[in-house]
Protein backbone atom coordinates (compact mmCIF):
# COMPACT_ATOMS: atom_id res chain seq x y z
CA UNK A 1 0.00 0.00 0.00
CA UNK A 2 1.23 3.15 -0.80
CA UNK A 3 0.34 6.81 -0.40
CA UNK A 4 -0.74 9.58 -2.86
CA UNK A 5 1.36 11.81 -0.29
CA UNK A 6 -1.82 13.34 1.02
CA UNK A 7 -2.08 10.92 3.75
CA UNK A 8 -5.03 8.99 1.63
CA UNK A 9 -4.13 5.56 0.55
CA UNK A 10 -5.75 5.20 -2.61
CA UNK A 11 -4.06 2.42 -4.36
CA UNK A 12 -6.20 -0.66 -2.76
CA UNK A 13 -7.15 -2.42 -5.27
CA UNK A 14 -10.05 -4.49 -5.72
CA UNK A 15 -10.23 -7.88 -8.36
CA UNK A 16 -13.47 -9.34 -9.70
CA UNK A 17 -13.35 -12.71 -7.71
CA UNK A 18 -13.61 -10.82 -4.45
CA UNK A 19 -16.80 -9.43 -5.33
CA UNK A 20 -19.69 -12.33 -4.62
CA UNK A 21 -22.12 -13.83 -6.97
CA UNK A 22 -24.98 -12.58 -5.67
CA UNK A 23 -26.13 -15.92 -4.54
CA UNK A 24 -23.00 -16.94 -2.80
CA UNK A 25 -23.48 -13.87 -1.04
CA UNK A 26 -25.40 -14.58 2.11
CA UNK A 27 -23.61 -17.50 3.39
CA UNK A 28 -19.95 -15.17 2.95
CA UNK A 29 -21.98 -12.34 4.78
CA UNK A 30 -23.06 -14.94 7.67
CA UNK A 31 -19.55 -16.61 7.83
CA UNK A 32 -17.70 -12.65 8.31
CA UNK A 33 -20.56 -10.54 10.22
CA UNK A 34 -19.03 -10.78 13.02
CA UNK A 35 -15.63 -9.57 12.11
CA UNK A 36 -17.58 -6.99 9.90
CA UNK A 37 -18.98 -5.66 12.66
CA UNK A 38 -15.62 -5.51 14.84
CA UNK A 39 -13.69 -3.83 12.16
CA UNK A 40 -16.44 -0.99 11.38
CA UNK A 41 -15.23 0.31 14.72
CA UNK A 42 -11.77 0.18 13.38
CA UNK A 43 -12.82 1.98 10.17
CA UNK A 44 -14.36 4.85 11.86
CA UNK A 45 -11.11 5.82 13.60
CA UNK A 46 -9.88 6.35 9.80
CA UNK A 47 -9.11 10.27 8.64
CA UNK A 48 -12.65 10.70 6.96
CA UNK A 49 -10.77 12.23 4.01
CA UNK A 50 -9.14 9.01 3.54
CA UNK A 51 -11.77 6.88 4.03
CA UNK A 52 -14.20 8.52 1.78
CA UNK A 53 -10.93 8.37 -0.53
CA UNK A 54 -10.19 4.83 -0.45
CA UNK A 55 -14.08 3.89 -0.70
CA UNK A 56 -14.69 5.71 -3.77
CA UNK A 57 -11.71 4.85 -5.63
CA UNK A 58 -13.16 1.00 -4.58
CA UNK A 59 -16.36 1.79 -5.67
CA UNK A 60 -15.23 2.77 -9.33
CA UNK A 61 -13.00 0.17 -9.45
CA UNK A 62 -15.37 -2.62 -8.30
CA UNK A 63 -18.30 -1.21 -10.53
CA UNK A 64 -16.25 -1.60 -13.75
CA UNK A 65 -16.31 -5.04 -13.83
CA UNK A 66 -19.19 -6.05 -11.65
CA UNK A 67 -22.74 -5.45 -13.55
CA UNK A 68 -25.68 -4.66 -11.50
CA UNK A 69 -28.00 -6.53 -14.05
CA UNK A 70 -26.37 -9.98 -13.45
CA UNK A 71 -27.37 -9.24 -9.55
CA UNK A 72 -30.31 -7.14 -8.62
CA UNK A 73 -30.15 -8.32 -5.63
CA UNK A 74 -31.57 -4.63 -3.84
CA UNK A 75 -34.20 -4.44 -6.50
CA UNK A 76 -35.88 -8.14 -4.86
CA UNK A 77 -35.00 -8.04 -1.18
CA UNK A 78 -35.60 -4.25 -0.07
CA UNK A 79 -37.11 -1.00 -0.53
CA UNK A 80 -36.23 1.80 -1.16
CA UNK A 81 -37.37 5.03 0.81
CA UNK A 82 -39.57 6.97 -1.00
CA UNK A 83 -40.65 11.29 -1.60
CA UNK A 84 -43.16 12.99 -2.25
CA UNK A 85 -40.90 13.84 -5.55
CA UNK A 86 -40.13 10.40 -6.12
CA UNK A 87 -44.02 9.66 -6.50
CA UNK A 88 -44.53 12.46 -8.16
CA UNK A 89 -41.67 11.28 -11.00
CA UNK A 90 -43.03 8.18 -10.87
CA UNK A 91 -46.38 8.55 -11.49
CA UNK A 92 -45.56 11.06 -14.55
CA UNK A 93 -43.78 7.94 -16.23
CA UNK A 94 -46.32 5.75 -15.38
CA UNK A 95 -48.96 8.61 -16.33
CA UNK A 96 -51.07 8.25 -13.41
CA UNK A 97 -52.23 10.64 -10.79
CA UNK A 98 -49.98 10.69 -7.69
CA UNK A 99 -53.06 9.58 -5.43
CA UNK A 100 -53.01 6.51 -7.82
CA UNK A 101 -49.51 5.31 -7.64
CA UNK A 102 -49.82 5.72 -3.69
CA UNK A 103 -52.91 3.44 -3.15
CA UNK A 104 -51.63 1.14 -5.98
CA UNK A 105 -48.09 0.25 -5.14
CA UNK A 106 -46.80 1.86 -1.78
CA UNK A 107 -47.33 1.66 2.13
CA UNK A 108 -46.17 3.77 4.95
CA UNK A 109 -43.28 1.92 6.64
CA UNK A 110 -42.58 1.97 10.66
CA UNK A 111 -40.39 5.57 10.06
CA UNK A 112 -43.38 6.95 8.30
CA UNK A 113 -41.45 6.85 5.08
CA UNK A 114 -43.10 5.46 1.25
CA UNK A 115 -41.59 2.38 0.69
CA UNK A 116 -43.39 -0.30 -2.00
CA UNK A 117 -46.09 -2.64 -0.35
CA UNK A 118 -43.95 -6.02 -1.87
CA UNK A 119 -40.17 -7.02 -2.56
CA UNK A 120 -39.33 -7.37 -5.21
CA UNK A 121 -39.94 -4.02 -6.08
CA UNK A 122 -42.92 -4.10 -8.87
CA UNK A 123 -40.97 -2.00 -11.26
CA UNK A 124 -37.96 -5.03 -11.88
CA UNK A 125 -38.38 -7.26 -14.92
CA UNK A 126 -37.34 -10.60 -15.29
CA UNK A 127 -34.50 -9.27 -16.78
CA UNK A 128 -33.13 -7.37 -14.24
CA UNK A 129 -34.10 -3.77 -16.05
CA UNK A 130 -36.17 -1.47 -14.09
CA UNK A 131 -38.79 -0.14 -16.45
CA UNK A 132 -39.13 3.14 -14.17
CA UNK A 133 -34.99 3.47 -14.82
CA UNK A 134 -35.60 7.29 -15.88
CA UNK A 135 -37.85 7.81 -12.99
CA UNK A 136 -36.72 5.79 -10.31
CA UNK A 137 -36.52 7.21 -7.00
CA UNK A 138 -33.45 9.19 -5.79
CA UNK A 139 -32.55 6.15 -3.01
CA UNK A 140 -32.49 3.71 -5.54
CA UNK A 141 -29.98 6.08 -7.92
CA UNK A 142 -27.56 6.64 -4.94
CA UNK A 143 -27.56 2.82 -3.83
CA UNK A 144 -25.46 1.08 -2.44
CA UNK A 145 -23.66 4.57 -0.98
CA UNK A 146 -19.93 3.64 -1.45
CA UNK A 147 -19.31 6.79 -3.95
CA UNK A 148 -21.07 9.18 -1.15
CA UNK A 149 -18.98 11.57 1.04
CA UNK A 150 -18.53 11.23 4.48
CA UNK A 151 -18.60 7.41 4.51
CA UNK A 152 -17.84 7.19 7.83
CA UNK A 153 -21.35 7.88 8.80
CA UNK A 154 -22.66 5.04 6.19
CA UNK A 155 -20.60 2.71 8.22
CA UNK A 156 -23.13 1.19 10.28
CA UNK A 157 -25.99 1.22 7.20
CA UNK A 158 -23.07 -0.55 4.94
CA UNK A 159 -22.40 -3.08 7.27
CA UNK A 160 -26.23 -3.94 7.04
CA UNK A 161 -25.88 -3.45 3.14
CA UNK A 162 -22.94 -6.17 2.95
CA UNK A 163 -25.54 -8.49 2.99
CA UNK A 164 -27.35 -7.65 0.79
CA UNK A 165 -25.06 -5.86 -1.71
CA UNK A 166 -21.95 -7.78 -3.04
CA UNK A 167 -20.18 -5.16 -3.82
CA UNK A 168 -20.58 -3.52 -0.39
CA UNK A 169 -19.51 -6.31 0.89
CA UNK A 170 -16.03 -6.78 -1.35
CA UNK A 171 -15.53 -2.94 -0.37
CA UNK A 172 -15.87 -3.85 3.40
CA UNK A 173 -14.15 -7.09 3.39
CA UNK A 174 -11.04 -5.20 1.61
CA UNK A 175 -11.35 -1.88 3.92
CA UNK A 176 -11.16 -4.51 7.00
CA UNK A 177 -8.57 -6.91 5.94
CA UNK A 178 -6.38 -3.99 4.97
CA UNK A 179 -6.83 -1.77 7.81
CA UNK A 180 -7.21 -4.63 10.64
CA UNK A 181 -4.74 -3.47 13.25
CA UNK A 182 -2.10 -6.78 12.45
CA UNK A 183 -2.02 -5.00 9.26
CA UNK A 184 -1.04 -1.72 10.27
S1 LIG B 1 -37.63 1.39 -8.77
FE1 LIG B 1 -36.21 0.40 -10.17
S2 LIG B 1 -34.16 0.74 -9.29
FE2 LIG B 1 -35.68 1.13 -7.65
S3 LIG B 1 -35.97 -0.82 -6.55
FE3 LIG B 1 -37.51 -0.75 -8.20
S4 LIG B 1 -36.57 -1.81 -9.94
FE4 LIG B 1 -34.91 -1.25 -8.52
S1 LIG C 1 -26.23 -2.01 -6.27
FE1 LIG C 1 -25.38 -3.86 -5.35
S2 LIG C 1 -27.16 -5.14 -4.77
FE2 LIG C 1 -27.86 -3.56 -6.22
S3 LIG C 1 -27.75 -4.58 -8.20
FE3 LIG C 1 -25.84 -3.45 -7.96
S4 LIG C 1 -24.38 -4.95 -7.08
FE4 LIG C 1 -26.47 -5.77 -6.80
Amino acid sequence: MKSNGKGASTDLRISAGEVPRPEALGALFSANKAFLHKSIRQLAKINPRELDSVVHNLHEQAFSFYDCLDCANCCRSISPAISHNDVDGMARKLKMRPSEMVSRYLQIDGDGDFVFHAAPCPFIDADNYCSIYSHRPKACREYPHTDRSRFYQLLNLSLKNAGICPVVYAILMKLSNHYSPKNR
